[in-house]
């Protein structure tokens, strides 16, 4: 008998499961990590590792008068940071890309810990500050820099657009991924020259502060990027209430506060809100491939993202070929608590949430439906497991049929032909994302342009939307307002100023001239100025 397996012998077997935080998430890292947090009146809530469910620190909530000081003191940082010139501000983010990889590791151990999901989509969330970074460095000096446009009069005027920082920019992040919106949202606000007031969810909070922690380590002043913590009904309206801009990931319920408050204070606002994703596999598609790629699309991040599949709609002839191979895969998937690479699923984030995955299942079979595999929770395995789950025969009448699950849950349909499949897609009040599974490209491009969704991936469930940055990535209907990536991800965060110059006054009758021969005159530039396509 090897030592090892002597050692794990005396172990008693429910705790065989239990994984071994790892060493360098100490009391005192946590301690340090939230002390960053105002609370003036030592409230304190308890955030837990997901796979345990024990305390791993008390994490300070702030009443309203500290979001209003947080908000006053990340506003008077603003001042100096906009005047910084771009190129010190965008050195900070070439700095940060690099101590970000460079602790990609613990970075994911810290997100693992907060939200328990595996450590493949944990490394992966690690990457998407760094490509946002990557892109915008590149972009920022051409979206920022003064464009000067044709002036009213040619040659006697000119107008130049200036693109200044709003100022305070809030951002409210959700727990599902909470280091890649705690900070790639965060990082096109800071290079525009605003400052930040994020609020991230009170479950997720330890890994945005440590992204914090890199970005001061990478020279953004102190002072610049703040957070707030407590329950979103708590703090939220104070923090809308002190910023020039909203940007919000979460629901589609809370978007809609969010946006009535910002509407009120007549401040921008961009909602990135839920989905009820479809996948339409064409029956030229290669089953195999498109069984593959569902296994991400649907259980990437145990269900819990918003770009997610719940619903795969299939050609009548390949449905049943589809179904078993897809079956077999997921009954294959790893499902475990562990701070490495191996299990394919991680639990889900709290007790509440899985409550609510299963009473979507459970609704599902008591209204009719089936399930295929799955189902089931996994108390075994970690307080909040649930098993991947394949459901048939759903219906508009189940919740799992129209609202969002969120989980690990999926359903089949078949369909007979592509009208339909496209129709039972849009049938939907969201939005978000869509998948279309074909081996003929130009098709794609057909079934896609009529799929009523901001984001539509093309073989593939959700990743190459999301990782295209250049592209703007937001959501239709009730999925959202506004976008992040591309062009308008930074613009969003800028006011749009309009300086224009008349080099001499020449506006109205000039001498004698009557406001007839002025109004003939100004007739004939404006036709003269469109034929010769000056204005
Ligand atoms: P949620 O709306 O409950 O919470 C999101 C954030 O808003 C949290 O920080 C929460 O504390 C805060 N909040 C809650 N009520 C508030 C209020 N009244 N005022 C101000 N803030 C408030 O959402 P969730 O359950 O944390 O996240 C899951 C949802 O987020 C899903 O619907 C998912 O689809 C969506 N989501 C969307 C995107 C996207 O890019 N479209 C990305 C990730 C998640």
């Amino acid at each position: 008998m090897s030592t090892d397996t002597a050692k794990t012998a005396a172990v008693p077997f429910d705790k065989l499961r239990t994984p071994r935080r790892p060493d360098w998430i100490t009391e005192e890292l946590l301690g340090a990590l939230v002390s960053r947090v105002p609370s003036s009146t030592g409230a304190s809530w308890k955030l837990t590792e997901v796979y345990t469910g024990e305390v791993l620190v008390a994490l300070p909530q702030s009443s309203p008068e500290d979001v209003e000081r947080a908000a006053a003191a990340g506003r008077a940082a603003q001042r100096a940071w906009a005047a910084t010139p771009l190129t010190e501000r965008l050195a900070v983010f070439k700095r940060a890309h690099e101590l970000i990889l460079r602790n990609q590791h613990k970075i994911a151990d810290l997100i693992q810990a907060e939200s328990g999901k595996a450590r493949r989509i944990a490394f992966e969330e690690v990457c998407d500050p760094p490509m946002v970074i990557s892109h915008y460095l590149k972009r920022a000096p051409k979206l920022l820099k003064d464009k000067k446009r044709p002036g009213m009069m040619p040659l006697l005027s000119s107008s130049i657009e200036r693109h200044p920082p709003r100022g305070l920019v809030g951002i409210i992040a959700p727990w599902n991924f909470p280091f890649a919106t705690g900070l790639s949202d965060a990082i096109p606000a800071l290079m525009a020259g605003n400052a930040v007031l994020l609020k991230p969810d009170n479950k997720t909070a330890l890994s945005p502060m440590f992204g914090i922690r890199l970005l001061e380590e990478a020279g953004l002043p102190k002072g610049l990027f703040q957070v707030v913590c407590g329950e979103g009904p708590d703090v939220g309206p104070t923090l809308i209430d002190n910023v020039d801009y909203a940007m919000f990931t979460g629901s589609t319920a809370t978007g809609r506060i969010i946006g009535e408050q910002a509407g009120r204070n007549l401040i921008g606002a961009c909602l990135e809100l839920g989905g009820k994703n479809p996948m339409i596999v064409l029956d030229d598609a290669d089953i195999d491939e498109t069984v593959g790629g569902s296994m991400f699309a649907v259980f990437g991040n145990t269900g819990q993202i918003c770009m997610h599949i719940e619903r795969i709609y299939i050609p009548e002839s390949m449905y049943e070929e589809f179904r078993d191979k897809f079956v077999a895969a997921v009954e294959g998937m790893r499902i475990e608590a562990a701070y490495a690479f191996g299990p394919d699923l991680g639990a889900l984030v709290s007790p509440e949430h899985l409550a609510r995955v299963q009473s979507h299942v459970e609704d599902a079979v008591a209204k009719g439906a089936t399930v295929l595999t799955g189902g089931k929770a996994r108390p075994d395995i970690g307080p909040t497991f649930f098993e991947p789950t394949i459901l048939e025969g759903t219906t508009k009448e189940m919740l799992h049929g129209v609202t969002e699950t969120f989980g690990p849950v999926v359903s089949l349909h078949r369909y007979s032909t592509l009208e339909e499949a496209i129709e039972l897609a849009n049938d939907t009040d969201y939005g978000l994302n869509a998948s279309v599974w074909t081996t003929n490209f130009k098709r794609a491009q057909q079934v896609a342009a009529r799929i009523e969704s901001g984001n539509v991936n093309i073989n593939d469930g959700l990743a190459t939307a999301y990782a295209s940055k250049s592209t703007p990535s937001g959501g239709m209907k009730q999925s959202g307002v506004g976008a992040r990536h591309g062009d308008q991800g930074l613009l969003k965060y800028t006011e749009t100023q309009n300086v224009a110059t008349l080099k001499k006054q020449v506006m109205g009758p000039q001498g004698k001239q009557t406001f007839d021969d002025y109004a003939k005159q100004m007739q004939t530039s404006l036709r003269w100025m469109r034929k010769l396509g000056i204005r």
